[in-house]
This record gives structure tokens, C-alpha cells and sequence, in this order.
């Protein structure tokens, strides 16, 4: 590919290892404990995050998923009443600790709307984010709780997010 490899398929994986371990020592532990992955990218993050946490703790933690497409600020004015994207929380989310998981950060106004969609699901404790890459240009007060890695872009770069054709991440890469 064309562009500068920033985290190989090991240290996307001591990546999320240590998120997972930074997640169980900010929670103590994972009681009450559970993942929203924001399709696509972020629910396969999401899902090697609780298989470590399971790995550690023992203990099934639960993995959500939403589809922010349609919530973006730039859709509202005029997709307000269009059917939302798909967002599959099988669980409450009432007074649970939430852990949304996305690939990259950038505006955070996906962030945002992701909050709003969970909403109509129970008024958790409260809400964290971790994300395996934060690339910049925040529009909006919003910040990582776990970061896999702090990459500064130009708005022209993009970050290449590779998952193999069993959604396990492989590699991330700046594209110039
Ligand atoms: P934001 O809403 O913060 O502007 O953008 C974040 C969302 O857009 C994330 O769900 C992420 O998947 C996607 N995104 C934004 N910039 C990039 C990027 O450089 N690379 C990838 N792979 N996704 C991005
Ligand atoms: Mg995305």
C-alpha cells in the first residue's frame, strides 16, 4: 500500500491489549461493564477488546453495536426523519459502564451522535471512548479515554484501518 505503516499486526495488538488492561484499571474490573463498537471498524475493535477483557478477567463482557451513518451533523437538516442506521444493543444500558470503540477519531461528531443513539437504550453511569487511532481536527469537546495510537494528520491524510477477511485487525497506515 502506499503510505507509512503505523502500527503492524503486533502492535495493533499490544495496542488493544493494553487498552483492555487500561479499561479494567480506570473500571476496577469489569462489573457493570460494557462495549459499544460503532460499525464497521469500531465493532471489530470492540470485540477483540472483550476477548482480551475475558481473557484477564474471566468474565463475559457484553458488545453492542451502532451504526452512526445517518446521525452525522452534516445529514440532520435534512435526514432527520429517515430510519436511523442499525443499532443492535441486545441489553440495557441503564446505570452500566460504557465503553464506546471506534477505529479513528477525528471531528468527534460521530462521537456525539453515538451518544445520542444510545440514549433510547437506559441512562448508563457513564460513557467512555476508547479508539485504536486519534488522528486530530476535533470540532467538538470530545476526547479519547483510551488511545491506541495519537497520529497528527493533514485533512488530506487519511488513516488506512486493514481488518483480514476474518474482521482480526492487521495493520495501520497513513495515506498521503
Ligand atoms: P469523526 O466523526 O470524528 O469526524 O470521524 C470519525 C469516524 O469517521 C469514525 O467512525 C471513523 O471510522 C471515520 N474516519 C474519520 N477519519 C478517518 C480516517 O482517516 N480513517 C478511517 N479509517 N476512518 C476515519
Ligand atoms: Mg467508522
Amino acid at each position: 500500500a502506499n503510505g507509512t505503516v503505523i502500527l503492524d499486526t503486533a502492535g495493533v495488538k499490544r495496542a488493544l491489549t493494553r487498552i483492555a488492561h487500561e479499561i479494567l484499571e480506570r473500571n476496577k474490573g469489569v462489573d457493570d461493564l460494557v462495549l459499544v463498537g460503532i460499525r464497521t471498524g469500531g465493532v471489530h475493535l470492540a470485540r477483540e477488546i472483550a476477548a482480551r477483557l475475558e481473557e484477564i478477567e474471566g468474565v463475559t463482557v457484553p458488545v453492542g453495536e451502532v451504526d452512526i451513518t445517518l446521525y452525522r451533523d452534516d445529514f440532520k437538516g435534512h435526514a432527520r426523519h429517515l430510519p436511523v442506521g442499525r443499532t443492535d444493543i441486545p441489553f440495557s444500558l441503564e446505570n452500566k459502564r460504557v465503553v464506546l470503540v471506534d477505529d479513528v477519531l477525528f471531528t468527534g461528531r460521530t462521537i456525539r451522535a453515538a451518544m445520542d443513539a444510545m440514549m433510547d437504550h437506559g441512562r448508563p453511569a457513564c460513557i467512555q471512548l476508547a479508539v485504536l487511532v486519534d488522528r486530530g481536527h476535533r470540532e467538538l469537546p470530545i476526547r479519547a479515554d483510551f488511545v491506541g495510537r495519537n497520529v497528527p494528520t493533514s485533512l488530506k491524510e487519511k488513516i488506512a484501518v486493514l481488518f483480514d477477511a476474518a474482521s482480526r485487525p492487521t495493520d495501520v497506515v497513513l495515506e498521503k
